[in-house]
């Protein structure tokens, strides 16, 4: 179900035991072909999908689209939400619903920036209400290495940003959004870097991407497309059912 084309009186008959799905997402600069929804249009298709798998057994909120990314101003147009900022919406939308008497709660991520405040948002969410379920992934986190191993042709096989996994996603969902002409790999000298630096996307990249985006095609993005949406589908049937705790 999707809470924003219900009524109040349908939504105060559910059963509390569904699980309730956030997206989060960003509106941020990703290179010169991919536009600045990239983040919440990927996500949001991703949980529109798990929606249409578990109708009924899932309800999905709006996608929260002011995603933390400071780290991408230094380029026109991204829309950032300072980290506090950023928590306190995502608490307030947990809270508004557990107010609705709702308890669980699975925030599938769309954005790199998003997943820190994600977590402190829900840990302190859980210091103050213990009873609540609250789990938190990325929609690449349901990526099996292997799939990324054979589909991605470069030499980076994972996602980085606007990147040969991301632009082969947008080449699948929004191919008219994509700006072929535009297409360019960044960000991959020096190669390796420094460990664990905290940087801006202006000191890494040249064109604010980061991978080998010319790499990416439609063909790709849809098998990984289908495999986040398969892995978040039964991440939330699981919590539908009833899991255990099986990791901090
Ligand atoms: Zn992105």
């Amino acid at each position: 179900m999707i809470l924003a084309h219900l009524t109040w009186p349908e939504i105060e008959a559910l059963d509390r035991n569904i699980p309730v799905l956030i997206p989060t997402g960003a509106i941020e600069q990703h290179g010169a072909h991919l536009p600045l929804i990239t983040d919440t249009l990927v996500v949001t298709r991703v949980a529109e999908a798990v929606e249409k798998a578990l109708p009924g057994d899932v309800l999905v909120t709006p996608t929260i689209w002011h995603g933390a990314s400071h780290h991408h101003l230094p380029f026109a147009g991204t829309l950032s939400a300072a980290m506090g900022t950023y928590q306190t919406t995502l608490t307030d939308v947990v809270e508004a619903m557990v107010g609705h008497g709702f308890h669980k709660f699975l925030v599938v991520n769309g954005h790199g920036g998003n997943i820190d405040p994600n977590k402190v948002a829900l840990r302190a969410l859980k210091a103050a209400k213990p009873n609540l379920f609250l789990a938190h992934a990325t929609y690449i986190d349901f990526w099996p290495q292997a799939l990324l191993d054979e589909c991605l042709t470069g030499r980076i096989k994972g996602i980085r940003h606007a990147c040969e996994a991301e632009t082969s996603l947008m080449m699948h969902l929004a191919p008219e959004l994509v700006r072929a002409d535009k297409l360019r790999d960044d960000g991959l000298e020096p190669d390796g870097g420094f460990l664990g630096v905290i940087a801006n996307f202006d000191e890494v990249t040249e064109n604010g991407s980061f991978g080998e985006a010319t790499r990416g095609t439609a063909a790709t993005g849809q098998k990984l497309f289908d495999s986040a949406v398969a892995g978040a589908t039964e991440w939330v049937r699981q919590a539908r059912a009833g899991v255990s705790f099986v990791s901090l």
